[in-house]
């Protein structure tokens, strides 16, 4: 019989297929008892687990030459005696023998009570040592995750299925994605997660918060999902396919429409000449954006190469990434933005293992590169060697102040010159920037312009932060609200500062590529917006309709407007959408 059931429209589209419920568990812990029969396999995948991870410290311990050696070195020498302690190991044998622990639930249960050990020292040097045990504990679960595991193989039967979940983590999603879903139907969550983002990306339909789905669909339903009403129809009727036959009919027609925009400038309708960008997440989305007319890679997440696959990727996995990304460009600036796990973005590569009772508040981004210098090393390395291929910029996420900027240059700059040594080609130049997404970054965007070659304004995470309202808290609603006159005002604050000091200022939040917020972003002076490359064409559109003129003059009482309803109102007075 047909049900609806109603949710969030979090990633546009239409998708027919059969319903497959799950949580998807892969990086879970499988914490039930390992039976006798598997005990001396566990115990080989433990000790190859932590030969692997010796070697992967190893290896970049031979890459390091000069101040930088002196400088990581000592962590990384650290670590591999930490990788090498046989209390630690035989301990963890035991358990996997005598109490039927799984290797991973082991290392789980090993760091959990070491770093309860670290946690009580008195002395803050020793206390801190706790973090050692995580980031090694982290990588040896990493090489364990990286043996393929049966689940994995399972998954690969199960293209041309929604997902209905009660909630997904983008690795997860990236996974499965890769595996062919539809589309995802998801019990929780917000269209501004990570999640949704990277959906958006993968043009994966997607909708969030839909109640009852999980208790109420059964595996194998047919089921419509449609991501522009926020609707999932199972046991669809003829009417409803026809619908969906028509919805593809009009995509095509709309994208036909919009494709003639796709060489087109960029103007406003008094012709004041903008710039759009492209946020990209996989080598495959370059050529997309650059057959749309982009002026370049304004973001370039790399979380997805993290995430995608188990295990960290390795220096040479991450250049050929990056060279690809630049080679597609074909001469176009391309932004690559360093790792930004952390909070709601954890983790495939087990680099965020400690558990944090605020994470978005927590060691997320720049905060988590800078604590683990082996990590981010190897991720500098590769974008240098990259930026041999063509103009590229390095952008850095998560920046609270200017120092953080000083020390990722020192980084960069020792990662430089180690690899001039040992006979690399890089550039003697490299711009890099600051994401501008931390409310102190944004009120005081004036010192960090002193240190950084251009900002990026991540609008997602400054609107949480600015609001205190979580971007993956479907219970918030409406606080979660970019057009809040507070979280625009910033905005004009940093776009002002940016323009006075003669750098770059590109805004790369989701905001930059909705129409609805075209006129309001014209109307505060930004000129270079980066988005999905979907949302190109439509938002090009959408700014041709702006009268710059008249958008900009209505500025300074925007910035006075007391809610959004009455930007809204002045918005209105001066455009109408068309
Ligand atoms: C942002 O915060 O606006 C941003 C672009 O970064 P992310 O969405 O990846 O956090
Ligand atoms: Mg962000």
């Amino acid at each position: 019989m047909r049900r609806v059931f109603s949710g969030n429209p979090a990633s546009p589209g239409m998708a027919l297929g059969k319903v497959r419920l799950e949580r998807p568990a892969r990086f879970s812990i499988d914490n039930s008892p390992l039976p006798d029969s598997e005990v001396d396999t566990e115990i080989a995948r433990l000790e190859r687990a932590f030969a692997v991870a010796r070697e992967d410290m190893a290896e970049l311990r031979r890459k390091l030459h000069g101040a930088l050696a002196r400088e990581v070195g000592e962590f990384i020498d650290a670590h591999a005696l930490l990788l090498d302690d046989p209390e630690l190991i035989e301990g963890l044998r035991a358990m996997i023998r005598k109490g039927h622990y799984r290797a991973a639930a082991a290392l789980n249960a090993q760091r959990d009570r070491l770093v309860a050990v670290f946690d009580n020292m008195d002395d803050p040097y020793l206390r801190s040592r706790g973090e050692d045990v995580d980031h090694v504990i982290a990588r040896v679960q990493s090489a364990l995750a990286r043996q393929a595991s049966s689940e994995e193989k399972k998954l690969a039967t199960r293209v041309g299925e929604i997902l209905v979940t009660e909630s997904i983590a983008p690795g997860e999603l990236a996974h499965m994605a890769s595996h062919g879903i539809l589309a995802v139907v998801a019990g929780s969550g917000s269209p501004y997660s990570h999640s949704a983002i990277l959906a958006r990306s993968l043009h994966l339909p997607m909708l969030v918060n839909v109640e009852g789905v999980l208790e109420d669909l059964r595996d194998g339903d047919l089921a419509l999902v449609d991501g522009v009403h926020g609707e999932v129809v199972v046991h669809p009727t003829a009417q409803d396919l026809a619908q969906y036959r028509n919805w593809q009919r009009e995509t095509l027609r709309e994208g036909q429409r919009l494709a003639q925009l796709a060489r087109s400038e960029t103007r406003t309708r008094d012709g004041h000449k903008l710039r759009l960008f492209a946020n990209a997440e996989r080598p495959e989305d370059i050529e997309r954006a650059r057959n749309l007319g982009v002026a370049g890679i304004g973001l370039y997440r790399t979380e997805f190469l993290f995430l995608a696959q188990s295990g960290l990727p390795s220096e040479d996995e991450q250049f050929a990434a990056y060279r690809d990304v630049v080679l597609g460009a074909g001469g176009l600036p391309v932004t690559i933005r360093t790792l930004d796990l952390g909070a709601d973005k954890a983790d495939a590569a087990g680099l965020v293992m400690a558990k944090e009772p605020n994470p978005a508040l927590g060691v997320r981004g720049v905060r988590l590169s800078l604590r683990q210098p082996d990590v981010f090393v190897t991720q500098l390395r590769a974008v240098l060697r990259a930026s041999c291929y063509g103009p590229l910029r390095i952008l850095v996420p998560m920046i609270s102040n200017a120092a953080e900027m000083i020390d990722v240059r020192r980084l960069l700059e020792a990662c430089a010159r180690d690899l001039r040594t040992a006979g690399h080609e890089i550039p003697d130049q490299f711009e890099l920037g600051a994401m501008v997404e931390v409310p102190a970054a944004a009120i005081n965007v004036r010192a960090l312009l002193h240190v950084a070659d251009f900002v990026a304004i991540g609008s997602n995470d400054l609107t949480q932060y600015v609001l205190a309202a979580d971007r993956n808290n479907d219970q918030l609603g409406k606080l979660y609200e970019p057009a809040h006159p507070a979280v625009l005002g910033l905005l004009a604050h940093v776009i002002v500062h940016a323009r006075r000091a003669h750098k770059p200022v590109c805004l790369c939040g989701e905001i930059a590529g909705d129409p609805a917020f075209a006129p309001v972003l014209v109307a505060l002076g930004l000129e270079d917006f980066s988005m999905l490359p979907d949302r190109i064409l439509a938002q090009r559109d959408a700014l041709a309709r702006c009268d710059r003129k008249a958008l900009r003059a209505v500025a300074p009482r925007l910035l006075r407007a007391r809610d959004s309803d009455e930007i809204a109102a002045l918005i209105g007075s001066v455009h109408a959408p068309g």
